[in-house]
């Protein structure tokens, strides 16, 4: 039965704007780990680490050395738009932080209940406090704190029924949080990282700051993956599509399953399936046995260049003449693996 007049269009309650906007943000357990660690390196800390229970579902726990949050500033720390960040718009052109929209706690506190412990330098005690909805549930509570911050997030999705359900019949959460900490370990090697299960002593990600790449990737990837790797570099200085890459590919005695593309571009932790599928051609069609490769790549190009507010999860960015800087990696790539391929033949055959 159609209604013989259109439906009356009404305005949505705040509350629920928020929730259904921190639905898309925080997606899953691991995209608030992945929120929490890009505050706590904004936040220059040297150490980060994280505790989970329940595959992230009943507390996630990220603890960090850094800066701090200021007393004055936590009445509005959870609130939606609220950053130390980002002032203008111009600003995003340029921006260095991993953070920009102060969306990630507020977002944290419509679908999870938030606690954080931070003090600043030079106090004497820390203070903690909760939130929920956005806004602060009490006064900030004096309380013992070393450095740094620690922020928690408990029963994650509890007023989000069908995510709940969908999250907990998979059991591959924990892994994904172990895979994004693994990626963060081995680009920021001068961070330490530790990631382990609640209850757990032995840590399932465990890095100390060092200054060798490769040694970043033995610790967390395995001997298996550090010596099969050759180490690469490229840049292009046509104004046009300036940029520069280095990073770390894997040789043809490397065989995997499925690829692993750890890719920054500007310090940013992002996809970009483009050049990921010309990397999984160049493989296919330059090794014997089709294997999937393990690539790290930090890529750095101009700011400008650069379009990082595509996605309200920050997973992709939007790159200038990005055919050029795919088919420059893809042929570097390639005369790369030739070399170590025609090595290996070669060293078989003697
Ligand atoms: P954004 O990172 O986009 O600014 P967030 O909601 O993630 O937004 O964080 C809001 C603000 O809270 C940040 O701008 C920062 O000032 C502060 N903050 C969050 N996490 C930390 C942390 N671990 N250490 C210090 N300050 C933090
Ligand atoms: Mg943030």
């Amino acid at each position: 039965q159609i209604p013989k007049e259109p439906p009356k269009i009404h305005r949505l309650d705040e509350s629920v704007v928020n929730r259904i906007a921190a639905g898309e943000v925080i997606q899953r357990p691991v995209s608030a780990i992945k929120e929490l660690v890009e505050n706590s390196l904004d936040a220059h800390s040297t150490s980060i680490n994280v505790v989970i229970k329940d595959g992230g579902l009943k507390l996630i726990q990220v603890s960090d050395d850094g800066h701090g949050i200021r007393y004055e500033d936590l009445p509005i720390l959870c609130e939606r738009h609220t950053t130390s960040k980002l002032s203008a718009f111009e600003d995003l052109q340029c921006i260095k932080t991993m953070g920009f929209r102060g969306e990630a706690l507020a977002s944290m506190t419509y679908v999870g209940h938030v606690t954080v412990t931070t003090i600043t330098k030079g106090q004497l005690h820390g203070y903690r406090v909760s939130y929920r909805d956005g806004v602060m549930e009490h006064e900030p509570k004096a309380c013992a704190a070393v450095k740094g911050t620690q922020i928690m997030v408990e029963n994650l999705f509890y007023n989000m029924a069908a995510r709940r359900k969908t999250l907990q019949n998979s059991s591959d959460d924990y892994s994904k949080i172990v895979d994004v900490l693994s990626r963060f370990a081995i680009h920021h090697m001068n961070v330490g990282f530790s990631c382990r299960k609640h209850g757990a002593t032995r840590a399932d990600v465990h890095t100390v700051s060092t200054s060798s790449r490769l040694d970043a990737i033995r610790s967390v990837y395995g001997v298996s993956v550090a010596r099969n790797l050759i180490k690469i570099e490229v840049s292009d200085s046509d104004p046009s599509s300036i940029f520069e890459m280095n990073g770390f590919i894997s040789n043809a005695s490397y065989a995997a399953k499925k690829i692993t593309l750890v890719l920054f571009i500007n310090d940013r932790l992002v996809e970009w399936p483009g050049l990921k599928r010309a990397i999984e051609i160049v493989y296919a069609a330059t090794l014997p046995k089709a294997s999937k490769p393990f690539i790290y790549m930090s890529i750095v190009l101009p700011h400008e260049n650069v379009d990082v507010n595509m996605h309200p999860t920050k997973r992709e960015v939007s790159v200038l003449n990005q055919e050029v800087i795919v088919e420059k990696i893809q042929s570097v790539i390639e005369s790369r693996l030739r070399s170590s391929n025609e090595a290996r033949t070669f060293h078989e055959q003697t």
